[in-house]
């Protein structure tokens, strides 16, 4: 369903990363690990289209993105932040991407509470994001991300600003909903144990391109390289 071949991104002179293929079928998610710098913003911000890409291919549902802008890719990339307007009621902020697409008010109302119910915060429409906690901030993020139903959800670090607590129950119900919408997704984190929860694969970035990929497990118990195993850590 996304297929990645040959990979290569340079700033100026500078690699980022090169030789990056990855596969991913409808509906699986993949977490991506790495240490600082190693490229994995960039990577996602160059699926979303947000930045170019030096050599090599990406395919959603066959279908090369190349030429295809950032605004008319099937992808919503999701940052860490939830970024959202603070003059715009909740169901403002999650129907913002409907409204620029030229949809009725009506219409994308509708759709703006049925998503809101997919997360929980049915009754919070007319809230306005400062009313709400991080946890729900993140989750009207989440819903105006699904509500223009994108084919690939990218996900860069979207717990990092929440407490221990709070991600370990965000996570769970993240990954359930995007499952029972079988929606594939790439998620990038720094948390070892959260990319294996998360990941139905992992793929493990360093020395400027993806190390490994495999399951959490294959990857955590054969891995390829001692710069897997200090990502991954030893004997989880
Ligand atoms: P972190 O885990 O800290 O978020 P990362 O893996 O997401 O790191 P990136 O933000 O993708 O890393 O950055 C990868 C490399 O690309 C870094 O060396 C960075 O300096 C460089 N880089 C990123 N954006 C730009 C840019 N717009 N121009 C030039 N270099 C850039
Ligand atoms: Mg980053």
């Amino acid at each position: 369903f996304l297929h990645i071949q040959q990979l290569k991104k340079t700033y100026e002179q500078q690699t980022v990363f090169e030789n990056v293929t990855l596969s991913l079928q409808k509906g699986e998610l993949l977490s991506l690990i790495g240490p600082s710098g190693t490229g994995k913003s960039t990577f996602l911000r160059c699926l979303a289209g947000l930045e170019g890409i030096t050599k090599g291919e990406i395919k959603i549902d066959g279908k090369d993105m190349s030429n295809v802008r950032a605004e008319a890719r099937p992808v919503v990339l999701m940052f860490q932040q939830p970024l959202l307007f603070p003059h715009m009621t909740v169901l403002e902020n999650v129907t913002y991407g409907l409204r620029i697409r030229g949809i009725k008010k009506k219409e994308r109302n509708e759709a703006g509470l049925a998503v809101l119910e997919k997360v929980e915060l049915k009754d919070y429409g007319n809230q306005y994001p400062s009313e709400c906690s991080g946890g729900q901030q993140q989750r009207i993020a989440l819903a105006r991300a699904l509500v223009i139903k994108p084919q690939l959800l990218l996900l860069d670090e979207p717990f990092s600003s929440l407490d221990t607590k709070l991600r370990i129950n965000l996570r769970s119900w993240i990954r359930s909903l995007l499952k029972k919408e079988n929606m594939t997704a790439v998620f990038v984190t720094h948390d070892r144990d959260e990319a294996s929860f998360m990941g139905d694969k992992l793929a493990v970035m360093g020395n400027k391109t993806i190390l490994q990929t495999g399951s959490p497990k294959e990857v955590q118990e054969r891995p390829e390289s001692s710069s897997v195993t200090g990502v991954t850590g030893e004997g989880l």
